[in-house]
């Protein structure tokens, strides 16, 4: 078998060797930033929004990434190719680096910059057909005035408190109310419902990740014509809806059939929910940076 090379800080290296320092501050404090990508039979899906949020984030917590765009985006291409993969999970890390044990990033020399792209582990096809029962948890999402929940920073103990909570209860993904009360998102998913035919997710300011898979949907839906709004909602909407369901660039677009044991519409995914992930399925093959045909240009 060909051996996984990762991109870390201006080399290709093997798994092995892709090691850090314990003095990097995103080990040291979750100091740093990150994306996760997915190429679909060798195309990168919606590369440029991926590395847009990137920057995005890195701009939020004053880390400069010592990159172009370009240079970036290429360089996931090139760790795709030297990887030879068709179907891929991308990661893309930057933190602030190697310091002293002082949290003060001024002690930090220069970001380090990592890329892991490996064979895609897929979701269970059966889930996608009987839907996931979740539960709603106690742990609330970080406020946005707080730590911004659209910064996709490496410090995710709020989500990882939220998927030890789903362990507990014994389901795979669970739901974050704000700290008013309003539905979020899940742990590493933005969340919609389906109501008399009118699909709602909650505004950004309500406290979610700018979901690259969300926006898509919403571009969908409106492509379709369904109904769609932003707008904020109780976990009652939730327990109420025709249809809900969940999307990630992990999870694509996952239909919810239960939510704290309140059976969802008729128990099985929807034909909104299923409309929607049938057209997911159709774009993240076209729109996106179609790696080998690149690479002869
Ligand atoms: N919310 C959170 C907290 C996430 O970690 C993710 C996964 N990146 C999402 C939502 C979904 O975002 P995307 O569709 O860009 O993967």
């Amino acid at each position: 078998m060909m051996e996984q090379l990762i991109y870390l800080n201006g080399q290709f290296v093997s798994k092995k060797d892709a090691v850090v320092s314990v003095y990097d501050h995103g080990f040291l404090y979750g100091d740093g930033v990150f994306e996760g990508i997915r190429m679909y039979e060798g195309n990168v899906f919606r590369l440029q929004d991926h590395v847009d949020r990137l920057y995005d984030s890195a701009k939020s917590i004053l880390l400069s990434i010592p990159y172009s765009k370009q240079e970036l985006s290429d360089l996931i291409v090139e760790t795709l190719l030297r990887n030879n993969l068709q179907n891929a999970y991308i990661r893309v890390v930057v933190s602030r680096g190697v310091g002293n044990l002082g949290l003060d990033p001024a002690s930090c020399s220069q970001p380090q910059v990592i890329i892991i792209a490996e064979e895609l582990t897929l979701f269970p096809k059966k889930l996608y057909e009987t839907g996931i029962d979740i539960v709603s948890v106690a742990t609330r999402r970080n406020r946005s005035d707080v730590l911004s929940p659209k910064v996709k920073s490496l410090n995710y103990l709020n989500n990882i408190l939220v998927r030890i909570e789903a362990n507990l209860a014994g389901v795979s993904e669970a739901l974050m109310l704000n700290d008013q009360g309003y539905v979020a998102e899940g742990s590493a998913d933005n969340v919609f419902i389906v109501k008399n035919g009118e699909i709602l997710t909650p505004p950004g300011y309500v406290g979610a990740l700018e979901g690259i898979t969300r926006n898509v949907i919403m571009e969908i839906a409106h492509k379709l014509g369904f109904p769609m709004k932003e707008e904020v909602f109780t976990r009652h909407d939730v327990y109420v809806a025709d249809e809900v369901f969940l999307t990630g660039t992990a999870a694509e677009v996952i239909a919810v059939v239960k939510v704290d044991g309140r059976k969802i519409g008729d128990g099985k995914p929807g034909s909104y929910t299923n409309k929607l992930l049938e057209e997911f399925r159709k774009v993240v093959k076209e729109d996106g940076v179609k790696v080998y045909e690149q690479q002869n240009v």
